[in-house]
Formats: C-alpha cells, sequence, structure tokens
C-alpha cells in the first residue's frame, strides 16, 4: 500500500511550476489529490488527469486563495466532491519586485494579499476538518527569501518570513491533535517565476549555489511529499531547506 493511500490533498496554484510537480508526487505517494488555480483551468485539468492516469482521484478548482470568499466555497467543494481533506499544501505565490523605495503600496499589499492572506483563508477553513479526522499534515511553501531578506523584494521577504513564523506558530497550537505544520524554503527553482531572471543574475546565483546548478520543482515536492508522509510523524514546526546549499 502507498504511503498516503486514503488521503485527500489540496494545493494551492497547482497548474504549473512547484505546485503541479507536488499534486503529482502526492498522487504518485497514493492520495487524491484536489488541484487549485487561479486562472488556467485548463493546465490544472491536465494534471488531474495524469493524476487519473496513476490511479488516483483528482479535480481541479479555480480559485483565488486570496478571496476569503473563494477559498470558503473552494474548500466546501472539495469537501463534498472527494471528501475532508487531510493534506495542505500552501503553495500559491507571487513576486512583484521593486526596490522599497520605489515599491508602490498595492505592488505591497497584492504580494501579502496572494502570500500571506491566501493561506490564512485556506488554512483557516481546513485545519478544523483536520481537528475532526484527528490526522493532518500542512506544508507552506516559503523561501530562501524569507531567511535571508533579498534586494527588490521587501513585500515577498515579509511574506515569506512570516509564513515561517506562521509554520511555528500553527505547529504549537495544533501538534496534539494529531497535526504537523513544516514548511519548505526552496532556493532559486528553475519554473515560470525566475524564467524573467537575466542571465547575468542566474550566473551569480549558480555561482553562490554549492551545487552549482538551480534546482528543479520535482526536488521541492519530494521534500513536501516526505513532510506530508506519515514517516514524517514526529517533525513539526520545521523549515527543510531545498536549495543546493545555497543559505547553511
Ligand atoms: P509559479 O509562478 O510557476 O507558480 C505559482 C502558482 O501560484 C501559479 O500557478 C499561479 O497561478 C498560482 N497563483 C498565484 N496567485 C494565486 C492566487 N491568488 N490564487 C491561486 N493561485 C495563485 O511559481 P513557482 O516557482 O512554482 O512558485 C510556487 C511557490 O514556490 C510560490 O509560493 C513561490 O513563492 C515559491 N518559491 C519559488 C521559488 C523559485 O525559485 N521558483 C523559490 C522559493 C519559493
Amino acid at each position: 500500500m502507498k504511503p498516503l493511500q486514503g488521503k485527500i490533498a489540496l494545493v494551492t496554484g497547482a497548474s504549473r511550476g512547484i505546485g503541479r510537480a507536488c499534486a503529482l508526487a502526492l498522487a504518485e505517494a497514493g492520495a487524491d489529490v484536489a488541484v487549485n488555480c487561479r486562472s488556467n483551468l485548463a493546465a490544472a485539468q491536465e494534471v488531474c488527469l495524469l493524476i487519473s492516469k496513476m490511479g488516483q482521484r483528482a479535480q481541479a478548482y479555480q480559485a483565488d486563495v486570496s478571496r476569503e470568499e473563494e477559498a470558503h466555497n473552494m474548500v466546501e467543494a472539495i469537501r463534498q466532491d472527494l471528501g475532508p481533506v487531510s493534506i495542505l499544501v500552501n503553495n500559491a505565490g507571487i513576486t512583484r519586485d521593486k526596490t522599497f523605495i520605489k515599491m508602490t503600496k498595492s505592488m505591497w499589499d497584492e504580494v501579502l494579499g496572494v502570500n500571506l492572506n491566501g493561506p490564512f483563508n485556506v488554512t483557516h477553513e481546513l485545519v478544523g476538518q483536520m481537528i475532526e479526522v484527528g490526522w493532518g499534515r500542512i506544508v507552506n511553501i516559503t523561501s530562501i527569501v524569507g531567511q535571508t531578506g533579498n534586494f527588490g523584494q521587501a513585500n515577498y521577504a515579509v511574506t515569506k518570513g512570516g509564513l515561517i513564523a506562521f509554520t511555528m506558530t500553527l505547529a504549537r497550537e495544533v501538534a496534539r491533535k494529531g497535526i504537523t505544520v513544516n514548511a519548505v524554503a526552496p532556493g532559486f527553482i528553475e519554473t515560470d517565476m525566475t524564467k524573467d531572471v537575466p542571465p547575468a543574475t542566474l550566473e551569480q546565483v549558480k555561482a553562490m549555489t554549492p551545487i552549482g546548478r538551480l534546482g528543479k520543482a520535482e526536488e521541492v515536492a519530494a521534500a513536501v511529499a516526505f513532510l506530508a508522509s506519515p514517516q514524517a510523524s514526529y517533525i513539526t514546526g520545521q523549515v527543510l531547506p531545498v536549495n543546493g546549499g545555497m543559505y547553511m
């Protein structure tokens, strides 16, 4: 039997990149998966098709996680369609980069809205279901930037640092209910989020990374699947870096 057989997972922002890889990795481990996307329903449905070919149930849900009502409606729909979610991966995230002096309030608000209010909206809806089931795994996708800061990313760094603080706090609050809460902190990963980084900057990043290359979405997903597994039952409130040694 696969380790996550019978479990239902929700991955936010799962139509591409790290979220897509997480959805596939959890399905590979035996979970049924709710695949959330903000706009690209066709891409989310493709992910579902791949999952159903693995023999697991999967359904796509279009919802903007920064909007409380949309998050609420999504969680209700998943409960009716698939059952109670016991694995949540808070992956959806955006960047709106500018040096702090040039950063507008709307760039600040937009990033906080998705990267921090999103996890609030979805987790707040789901943690009650996990308590009912008596078992849960929450994995928050933070970033190396939340640990080190980064030029031009005051808004993003605040959200990723905040997500680490949220992880530790919620971990303490729900530890005795059978729920673990952890974070995965990727370094530079090859996805749409990093595709517009100038080549010279990428060379600098590689030079600063002991492993000497960017990471792959699947390498982040493997860490997420581990933290979601029964084998990770005594790990909570932790940040697992997947960064090629860039920050240690
Ligand atoms: P990506 O841009 O390919 O994926 C982000 C996903 O989130 C997209 O599918 C997008 O549609 C979705 N999304 C955005 N806003 C949303 C909303 N309001 N509601 C629902 N979904 C929404 O980027 P990625 O690299 O796969 O990023 C995934 C996560 O990993 C993000 O939280 C990001 O901050 C984090 N991360 C990425 C890197 C990297 O180098 N790529 C490094 C560290 C952390």
